[in-house]
């Protein structure tokens, strides 16, 4: 069927796109906002899509794709990055054989984020060539041409962007295809792929020669864009925020910049010279600023107070009018909650009730931190729970260190609380330890996607199930209990006290469905059903004929 010339996308949308129409051959990731719906509309578009357990094992799976000659492309939101940042330094002196394109969604404002990190800076220190999409059309075009350096350099490459990026539409025109690249398949290259220290010193050379190449391509790019106007006032500025850019000044000359790593200097030093005053309006961090004063170009940075959130019209305006008093504050929201039938409510209730110092973790239940539960103490990074739990229990004093319970859902569990288990069989506290899975059955904060704990792959169909309990009696926990929650709150509440009492390590499975991913997992688990009687029957395809 012909294309249509013209689609109407969401910038995640317009990413999955261009990867289908590039043959991407494999594309992985973690769920996380502002991420998720790349690789699920991959997968709607036919790709071969897969939830990974963590986005460092994404990175690596497809890396060993890429190290085939194939086209890979992984996503993850900006924490996750963290995660994968093991693996992704020593890519960038692997190379790869086909195409790595890394997609780091970022979010300024801290929409569904623990933290505000700018993953500008990750490009530069692993030293991958970065690319900073302003809508959907550029997600697009970029993704392109991600996979067209990454291609030419064997470079991973990342195509980092914001959350307006993400969840944006705008018509996209789609461009141009690649021709199909040959099968995948292995060539031995010792010297290049494994990162020995003989070997990953000529690496790190090999590496800062193709980054030289690839600032020179930069300089020329044409992904940058110049629009020229008053020469009293210039701005440098990438990605969203351009669009504010544009409105807040559309007298002013500006040079929009699509390759951000390397900095194309020579670029910028000659669109400077040409204006009176130059500002570099830039969400997060001063990344641009810092690199092109340290390279002696007379630029104007955003004053420090406005690092913080996200960038807009008016706050452009005020940067440009070197406005700095305090902004007016935002009417407060409403507070977020659990939703009424959460099967975390029953917990949250005791743990209060029982006065637990709770070390909690990422998801859904990260809301118990709030009123009326206000039952949970720390809250670092995905799978921190279970470890941050241990350090407690480590030095508290035994009546205190009784009350510490690591609180984690299913999917963190697989994704990184694993090692946490580890950990507790290993350096077991004096007192034990009591660790919570709440499984409800689906990764539900980011809008109930698949993982190994399901036993369901990224579009639903079955798959091999990860067994919570199993593993960690596999890992020697001492007692391992599966129970629901909702049916007895008091005997969950008894098992807990059990528990907390025992100076044993305890591992208790809460099982129930999130309630608003229930309908589909019963409907999941029917076509499974289904599926496999229509296997078993004797010449299976005679039974759909009868
Ligand atoms: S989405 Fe599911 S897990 Fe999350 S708060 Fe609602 S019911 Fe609970």
């Amino acid at each position: 069927m012909a294309q249509p010339d013209r689609l109407l996308l969401f910038g995640n949308e317009a990413v999955a796109h261009a990867a289908r129409n590039a043959g991407v051959a494999l594309g992985t990731g973690y769920p996380g906002t502002p991420s998720t719906e790349i690789l699920e509309t991959f997968s709607d578009l036919g790709g071969k899509a897969q939830w990974a357990p963590n986005e460092k094992v994404a990175l690596e799976v497809a890396l060993g794709a890429s190290f085939c000659g194939a086209r890979t492309l992984v996503t993850m939101k900006h924490v996750g990055v963290n995660v994968a940042a093991d693996p992704l330094f020593t890519a960038a002196y692997t190379g790869v054989e086909g195409a790595l394109v890394l997609v780091s969604a970022d979010d300024p404002g801290m929409h569904s984020s623990q933290n505000e990190q700018d993953n500008r800076y990750y490009a530069v220190a692993a030293g991958i060539p970065m690319l900073e999409p302003a809508d959907a059309q550029e997600a697009y075009d970029f993704t392109n041409s991600a996979i067209e350096i990454s291609e030419k350099w064997k470079i991973p490459v990342m195509l980092r962007m914001t959350t307006r990026v993400c969840h944006s539409k705008s018509v996209v025109r789609p461009r141009w295809l690649f021709p199909p690249l040959d099968p995948p398949r292995y060539q031995r290259n010792i010297r290049e792929r494994v990162m020995i220290p003989a070997y990953a010193r000529p690496a790190h050379r090999r590496l800062r020669a193709k980054l030289a190449e690839i600032e020179a391509y930069s300089n020329a790019c044409a992904c940058h864009r110049e629009y020229e106007g008053s020469t009293e006032l210039g701005i440098v500025t990438s990605g969203v925020t351009f669009l504010h850019v544009r409105e807040a000044a559309p007298d002013a000359s500006i040079l929009k910049l699509g390759c951000t790593h390397p900095v194309p200097i020579e670029r910028i030093r000659k669109f400077a010279a040409k204006v009176k005053r130059c500002v570099v309006i830039e969400e997060g961090e001063p990344y641009l600023a810092t690199f092109l004063r340290a390279a002696g170009i007379a630029v104007e940075p955003k004053p420090d107070m406005y690092r913080f959130g996200e960038l807009n019209v008016d706050r452009v305006r005020r940067i440009l009018a070197g406005d700095t008093s305090p902004e007016p504050s935002l009417p407060p929201g409403k507070l977020p909650e659990l939703c009424k039938g959460c099967p975390y409510r029953p917990v949250y209730d005791i743990l209060h009730r029982l006065d637990c110092i709770v070390a909690g973790d990422i998801g859904c239940y990260t809301l118990g931190v709030l009123p009326p539960y206000e039952a949970m103490d720390t809250c670092v990074c995905m799978g921190a729970s279970i470890t941050v739990g241990l350090g407690m229990r480590h030095v508290l004093p035994p009546d205190q260190a009784r009350r510490v319970v690591s609180v984690i859902g299913d999917s963190t569990f697989v994704h990184t609380g694993l090692p946490g288990i580890a950990e507790m069989v290993y350096n077991p506290p004096p007192t034990g330890h009591v660790v919570v899975v709440l499984d409800n059955g689906t990764t539900a904060m980011t809008g109930q996607q698949e993982h190994p704990g399901t036993g369901r792959t990224l579009d639903h169909k079955p798959t091999n199930q990860v067994k919570i309990e199993e593993v960690a009696r596999a890992l020697g926990v001492s007692r391992v209990h599966v129970a629901d929650p909702t049916r007895d709150p008091q005997a969950f509440e008894k098992l807990l006290v059990d528990c907390l009492n025992s100076n044993e390590l305890c591992f208790v499975v809460a099982r129930h469905y999130c309630i608003l991913a229930a309908p589909s997992i019963r409907e999941f688990e029917r076509r499974a059903k289904q599926e496999f009687d229509y296997q078993c029957v004797p010449g299976g395809v005679e039974k759909d004929g009868e």
